[in-house]
């Protein structure tokens, strides 16, 4: 028998979200994820892995709060923070009725775990400058429960007008949440509107330990918001969703050594990030490099489509944004460490 006819018809649709390590190739540069470039170096220290793990372990959500300047009840923390975007998903929208809304070109998995859960979906493109089309959120707000607005975004680099998302805040009070995805937040940390949270019980914030903290694989991932919120989410998570070993890693992450080692590779790379900025920005095929508050730059190319393939038979893998809305001619490029954007430029300059 065919097994596909018993898969959810919305499934039978999709195609699998082209993760950075199912890209394939045979590269040695890999740019493509936005993942720090060095691997840290822990060690375990706990041994009970006989027991279950606590369901939100009590240091990691601790730590977690101290750090971001929030209480431990606005906080829980999650198999990344790709299942953060997917939990609040499961606990605040109808299926095939409730929408969420986001504004491309952003992050892939706002539209991957809505089509997943058949949940509907409403894009209102940024304008030219990558800023909120308020206008158009404002006339696309029917059935709309949760708007995921990504501030650095991914994969533009730019920070998203706080002006705009105070708007945003105003705009939808007592009828949608305002999701703000703080992943990228450490390389511009004065830009978070955490403190926000006061003022605004429909304000969600996501944060994750895969970029700044160096922990990608570790997966690992926070939502901060208040306690009704966090709450409901409590309700649809699963029953251990942190590993021992994974609550073991974030909570020495997330010591005082911890944060300030991270804050020390923020900075190295901010200045990585400018030089590379430079160097980018004086070869001829590069038409326009954009400013970026993060870990990546977008790079506006004459041929991307050249420019990606050559690197990558050279084992340098970046990611083409070309299928993305507004992204036709863009490349987006992890900072990696010197010697990574040197090979970058270097092979950029063999490129006639
Ligand atoms: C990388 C990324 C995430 C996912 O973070 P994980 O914690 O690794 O799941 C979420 N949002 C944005 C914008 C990202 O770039």
């Amino acid at each position: 028998m065919d097994i596909n006819q018993l898969v959810r018809k919305n499934v039978q649709k999709l195609t699998p979200y082209q993760s950075a390590r199912r890209i394939g190739g045979n590269g040695d540069v890999w740019l493509n994820a936005n993942e720090y470039p060095v691997a840290p170096n822990y060690q375990l220290t706990e041994q009970t892995l006989n027991r279950y793990p606590e369901a939100q372990p009590q240091q990691v959500i601790d730590s977690y709060a101290q750090y971001a300047g929030v209480n431990p009840e606005q906080v829980i923390v999650s198999r990344g923070a790709d299942e953060a975007i997917e939990l609040l998903m499961r606990a605040f929208c109808e299926p095939d009725t409730d929408t969420v809304l986001y504004c491309p070109p952003t992050y892939g998995m706002y539209q991957v775990s809505a089509e997943t859960l058949g949940i509907k979906t409403k894009t209102v493109p940024t304008k030219s400058d990558w800023q909120l089309d308020l206008e158009g959120i404002k006339q696309n707000l029917d059935n709309v429960k949760l708007i995921y607005v990504c501030s650095p975004n991914n994969p533009t680099g730019n920070l998203i007008n706080p002006e705009d998302i105070k708007a945003l805040l105003n705009l939808v009070k007592d009828r949608a949440l305002v999701i703000i995805d703080e992943a990228y937040i450490e390389f511009s940390p004065n830009s978070t509107v955490v403190s926000w949270l006061n003022d605004y019980p429909h304000l969600v914030i996501l944060r994750t330990l895969s970029k700044a903290f160096a922990l990608a694989g570790l997966r690992c991932g926070f939502t901060l918001a208040n306690k009704p919120i966090i709450d409901a989410l409590q309700k649809v998570i699963a029953p251990y969703p942190l590993a021992t070993p994974v609550a073991d890693i974030a909570t020495q992450a997330l010591s005082k050594e911890g944060i300030e080692t991270m804050r020390l590779h923020v900075t190295n790379l901010n200045n990585q990030k400018e030089k590379f900025a430079k160097q980018l920005s004086a070869l001829p095929i590069v038409e326009k490099v954009y400013p970026s508050e993060s870990n990546y730059l977008c790079v506006k190319f004459q041929s991307n489509k050249e420019v990606f393939s050559k690197l990558w038979h050279e084992g340098i893998i970046l990611r083409d944004q070309s299928k993305s809305i507004g992204q036709n001619g863009f490349v987006r490029i992890s900072i990696g460490t010197e010697d990574e954007c040197d090979a970058v430029i270097t092979a950029l300059k063999a490129i006639k």
